[in-house]
């Protein structure tokens, strides 16, 4: 269990690391980035190679009951709980577990929102369901996630790839919008994200410069980099200094 710099969430839990491409969304993930930089896996998030880059990690299921506070965590922040790959008995025992504990809340977000509609399991009210929207092509995942058990909805316009034009928010209780991360980022005209927030009425939305998050990102990690350095006083693993997202 990590704290998050993420600015809408508290915690990131990942008792699973690793996915593979489904949409143009997917094509600058920072967690494949993250992960291959850092050896986590090995070899790029392709279909080809889920097998070996969906990694299931048990040791880590049971890290939300030892935080003291009810906390706000985005659940797999390195994967998609709704991955073809991860097993239905493990994602139960995570959902047993997000059932639990209803003094926290739980943000799920899926790019395979047809498995998350199809998840016919308890939906304590704590657990959050959200879809990723890029583009046109992606908005049929709103209509998916409307269909979810989860009584909280929200959506991700992140990274927001054009204008969406006219969208149904009918059941959505929260959005986010937000642009690219990365060095090759594709930038976001911010009409569109405006386009967005004047649909949304009555929901709580939240947007976001993911450069400012980005430029936080890099000072936060020099800085545990030099901590590090200098409490071994030598060059370290790089696994050493970079914890934060494993
Ligand atoms: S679904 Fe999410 S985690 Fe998986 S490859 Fe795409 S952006 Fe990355």
């Amino acid at each position: 269990m990590n704290n998050s710099i993420i600015s809408w969430t508290k915690h990131t839990w990942n008792p699973v690391h690793g996915c593979s491409h489904v949409s143009d969304g997917c094509k600058h993930c920072y967690a494949e980035k993250i992960s291959i930089k850092y050896g986590f896996t090995k070899k790029p998030w392709t279909k080809q190679n889920e097998i070996n880059n969906v990694l299931l990690k048990p040791h880590k299921l049971r890290e939300p009951y030892k935080l003291k506070e009810p906390s706000f965590i985005f659940v797999n922040s390195m994967s998609d709980l709704f991955h073809e790959l991860i097993p239905n008995d493990y994602r139960k025992q995570i959902f047993d577990i997000m059932n639990d504990l209803p003094q926290h809340t739980f943000q799920i977000l899926t790019k395979r929102p047809k498995a998350a509609t199809k998840w016919n399991y308890k939906w304590s009210d704590n657990i959050w369901m959200g879809v990723s929207v890029e583009n046109k092509k992606s908005l049929y995942r709103i209509d998916e996630l409307r269909k979810c058990n989860a009584k909280t909805k929200w959506i991700s316009f992140e990274p927001l790839l054009e204008s969406l034009g006219k969208i149904n928010l009918t059941n959505i209780n929260w959005v986010i919008v937000g642009d690219e991360s990365g060095q090759r980022f594709r930038k976001m005209d911010h009409a569109w994200a405006r386009e967005i927030r004047d649909q949304a009425n009555n929901i709580i939305l939240h947007s976001f410069s993911n450069k400012v998050l980005h430029s936080l990102q890099n000072v936060v990690h020099a800085l545990k980099k030099l901590t590090v350095l200098k409490l071994y006083g030598i060059k370290c693993p790089i696994k050493l200094i970079f914890p934060l997202f494993r």
